[in-house]
């Protein structure tokens, strides 16, 4: 099958469109046509080697495709259009029994890291992280959900945001950023988002944010401060280490940060008096679980969010889309089409 391997860790021009083995379907699993993959910044980090990616490996952990080969049950069909959770969960544990599929250690992994991913023309998949899509959804539109919306929608879950909470959202003109901006609007909440270039800022207004501040030293809390009339109640740290500083001046006492992003996957100096006097929370969270899929299919189906793609590229150019990220002149998602 046509795929893009990373055979090596380094610059875009490390990912090469190349022939690669079709995946083997185990016993209950189905076999995706993959038609649409996002393009997220944890795989500019895997193409980096900062997160230890196993070589070769084939990235993409955003994926919307159709049924090649369905299960055994018949829970999915060939033709059957679908998206993918980000990791193959094994749908039987405790923890996935609790809901928390995100947390499973039983299951295959997670796409690009622990099996091959959605840079491809077929991927593995099991009933258990496969949701239906509507035909009212493209495959680019439904590439945007597994990461780009359900992220966003497990962390201010985590956080437990509602209506009329002030919401800090970093990184807001990303992936994640931007649709956490949405989901937090629609949930009734304020939103006001940081981004690093004046030319997001629109997009970032026109997704629902109160406030947009535009920063690139970390140095924004007072002027969130300022938007916010005081501290706000809750941040979706979609950037780390070189906010996160910022986003725990900007809580107010008893507030909530959700760490989500993680651009410099390097230990990061934690300012402890600020946390204990202001009694602050720091909450890991960690990509989605396969209900919040099905969750966000449901939202998007009834335009009450709408995912953002700045951008697509054809499979073969997914080097050229992971330059143009890093260069920053992508909004929302860029996509690979298959
Ligand atoms: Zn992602
Ligand atoms: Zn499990």
């Amino acid at each position: 099958m046509r795929a893009v391997v990373l055979e090596r860790f380094g610059e875009p021009s490390a990912l090469v469109a190349a022939e690669a083995p079709r995946p083997q379907r185990a016993a209950g699993e189905l076999l995706v046509s993959v038609r649409a993959c996002g393009v997220c910044g944890h795989d500019l980090l895997a193409r980096r080697g900062a997160l230890g990616t196993a070589l070769p490996q084939v990235l993409g952990h955003e994926v919307a495709g159709e049924v090649l080969e369905g299960d055994e049950d018949g829970r999915f069909a060939p033709g059957d259009r679908v998206v993918l959770n980000q990791r193959m969960s094994c749908g039987k544990c405790a923890v996935c029994r609790s809901g928390a599929t995100n947390r499973c250690v039983r299951g295959a992994g997670f796409y690009g890291d622990d099996l091959p991913g959605g840079y491809a023309e077929v991927i593995r998949a099991a009933p258990s992280n496969t949701v239906a899509l509507p035909d009212a959804l493209s495959f680019v539109q439904a590439a945007a959900l597994p990461c780009g919306i359900c992220t966003g929608l497990h962390a201010l879950g985590r956080l437990g945001v509602q209506a009329g909470d002030t919401v800090l959202v970093t990184g807001a003109g990303g992936g994640v950023g931007l649709h956490a901006v949405a989901l937090a609007h629609r949930t009734g909440a304020r939103a006001i988002g940081v981004v690093r270039r004046a030319g997001k800022a629109a997009v970032v207004r026109d997704a629902g944010a109160e406030t947009v501040i535009v920063n690139d030293d970390g140095d924004f809390s007072r002027a969130v401060r300022d938007a916010a009339g005081g501290g706000v109640d809750a941040v979706v740290e979609c950037v780390g280490a070189p906010t996160l500083a910022g986003s725990l001046r900007a809580l107010r006492a008893g507030g909530r940060v959700a760490l989500v992003g993680n651009v410099d996957p390097e230990a990061v100096a934690l300012h402890l008096g600020l946390v204990i006097l202001k009694e602050l929370e720091l909450l890991g969270s960690s990509h989605a679980t396969v209900a919040e899929l099905s969750d966000a299919v449901g939202l998007v189906a009834a335009g009450e969010i709408a995912p953002h793609v700045s951008h697509t590229f054809p499979l073969a150019d997914a080097a050229q889309a992971h330059a143009l990220i890093e260069r920053g002149e992508a909004t929302g998602r860029v996509v690979l089409e298959v």
